[in-house]
């Protein structure tokens, strides 16, 4: 149960609301301190109360089942209980709350969606700042100022309108944007804009000592490196500007199929280098007879209300014809079309199983001969009845962001085992699962690839060394400067506190 209080007679110095909860055993109490002139939010009794907390303009949430929610994220796994969660009014309340953490050293993690699968989001004993409060979007000309916690979809439904898009959209748009950026944000338009990063002209961040900056390529250049695919660790990004480009109305969508991984990769690398369909993915998917069937998933814009051209598209591609499927979607549904999917996924209950995601770039030198060593060792109860394995190409010279680490090779390829540890007889365990994603990713970097950092890889702080190399003097250097007391993200394991 939750009870609303709202503060009397206290001028303008009072939160407008603030929620606590929990009435009965282990009840909280919120009390105002006179001589302090704050709050006094008293937390579970284990990790000690919050005491003197400013005035805020939006809801500093102690009950239980606010923490105990921040506790968890789609990976379902790890459990790290904050003291309080933070659902800010205004980004005046980010900077409030990480000045009032920044002095007593108490940590501090962004949550977008919760979508990482490995308590990335999460903080132990700390506070969480729920960006999804902050969500304005105002499209202005070719560019969008979008707050942190506005969902892609939320950014979409606002620039068609206009007849504009984002660049890159991810394969599902219920991801904040302030999580993706923060992460580096790849989709089949990747392959012809970059990352979401890299489409970022400016940004609005509150930094781990508390000072709401506005940084760009051009302005405080360090910090805005440091906070695109920087994981959270010098700043919480409170709002983007992106550039849109022209929406079509309609796409018409290719999905081709082949008998080998080289078969697919050299298509893909093909279609990737001459630019000819606008999105470029791909996937591996069961054949059914205990094997694996390896497909090109690729979008073409309809133009002036002429279709595209099937014959100069595909002619000259060497998958297996007559399994072709083509269909012809709005660009609304296909930029969605995760949604029916994961809809199912929750009526099942699959969606809330462990998620021990494994995703990395590999270099497009290396890629044929490790993806078929592991689709030869790989069964589908590896990955779970619902687990999807991706694999698609960008080129490296797209890709600008230092944090966002990539292979040094001309070409990269996502490859992604996207794994749900739904329980059943001889299904492989969530640790199971962890322990194979791990021993993969060391095969993946000693070939000179990369984890991409939102699923579930352990990593060591000589791990994160190495996964930054030449960028992690820059980003050290940064996390000294904006956030001295290292109270970020702690959940990405990054600098240990
Ligand atoms: C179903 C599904 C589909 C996905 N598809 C794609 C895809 O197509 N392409 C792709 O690139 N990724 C994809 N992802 C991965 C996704 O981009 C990352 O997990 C991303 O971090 C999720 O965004 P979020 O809002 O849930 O972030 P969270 O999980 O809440 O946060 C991720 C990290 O970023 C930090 N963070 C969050 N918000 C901020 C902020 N405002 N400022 C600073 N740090 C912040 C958090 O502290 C945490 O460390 C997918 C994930 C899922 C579950």
């Amino acid at each position: 149960m939750r009870v609303e209080r709202e503060g009397i007679g206290m001028g303008n110095h009072l939160p407008r609301r603030v929620f606590v909860g929990g009435l009965g055993v282990g009840a909280l109490v919120l009390g105002f301190d006179p001589a302090g002139r704050a709050w006094v939010a008293e937390a579970a009794a284990d990790s000690g109360p919050l005491e003197r907390v400013p005035p805020l303009d939006g809801e500093l949430l102690v009950d239980p089942g606010s923490r105990e929610e921040a506790a968890d994220d789609y990976g379902h796994m790890v459990r790290h209980h904050p003291r309080a969660v933070l659902r800010p009014g205004s980004v005046s309340d980010v900077a409030v709350m990480l000045r009032y953490c920044r002095a007593r050293g108490i940590p501090v993690a962004a949550r977008g969606q919760g979508h990482s699968t490995n308590g990335q989001s999460q903080v132990e004993a700390g506070l969480v700042v729920e960006t999804g409060t902050l969500d304005d979007i105002r499209v202005e000309g070719d560019r969008a100022v979008v707050q942190a916690g506005a969902l892609w979809s939320d950014l979409l439904r606002r620039t068609l309108p206009h007849g504009l898009t984002p660049p890159v959209l991810t394969d599902y748009l219920e991801l904040s944007v302030g999580g993706t950026l923060s992460v580096g944000g790849v989709g089949g338009a990747t392959h012809r804009h970059g990352a979401q990063v890299d489409g970022v002209l400016e940004l609005e961040v509150v930094t781990g000592a508390g000072h709401r900056v506005v940084c760009s390529p051009t302005r405080r250049a360090d910090l805005f490196r440091a906070a695109l695919a920087g994981l959270g660790q010098c700043a919480v990004v409170t709002s983007a500007t992106v550039g849109l480009v022209p929406a079509p109305d309609r796409v018409r969508r290719y999905q081709l199929r082949y008998p080998e991984v080289a078969a697919l990769t050299a298509d893909q690398r093909r279609v990737a280098a001459d630019g000819r369909f606008e999105y470029l993915e791909g996937s591996v998917q069961p054949d059914g007879t205990g094997g694996w069937v390896y497909v090109l998933e690729a979008v073409a814009f309809w133009r002036d209300g002429s279709a595209p051209d099937d014959a100069a598209l595909t002619g000259d591609l060497s998958h297996e014809t007559g399994t072709e499927e083509v269909d012809d979607l709005s660009y609304l549904d296909f930029a969605d079309r995760l949604a029916p999917s994961v809809a199912y996924l929750r009526s099942t209950g699959e969606w809330y199983d462990p998620h021990p995601w494994w995703n990395v770039f590999v270099p497009g030198s290396a890629v044929d001969s490790f993806v078929e060593s592991v689709m030869a060792d790989l069964t589908p109860a590896d990955i779970g009845p619902t687990g999807v394995v991706l694999l698609y190409p960008f080129g490296r010279p797209l890709l600008g962001a230092p944090l966002l680490r990539v292979p040094d090779d001309p070409e990269v390829f996502l490859f992604a085992l996207l794994k749900t540890a739904t329980p059943g007889p001889g299904a492989p365990t969530p640790e199971e699962m962890v322990e194979a994603n791990r021993s993969l990713y060391e095969r993946v970097r000693d070939l000179g690839g990369y984890q991409y950092p939102v699923g579930t890889v352990p990593m060591s702080e000589d791990d994160w060394r190495r996964h930054f190399g030449d960028a992690w003097p820059d980003l050290a250097a940064a996390k000294q400067k904006y956030d001295p007391r290292n109270i970020l993200a702690p959940g990405q394991g990054v600098f240990p506190r």
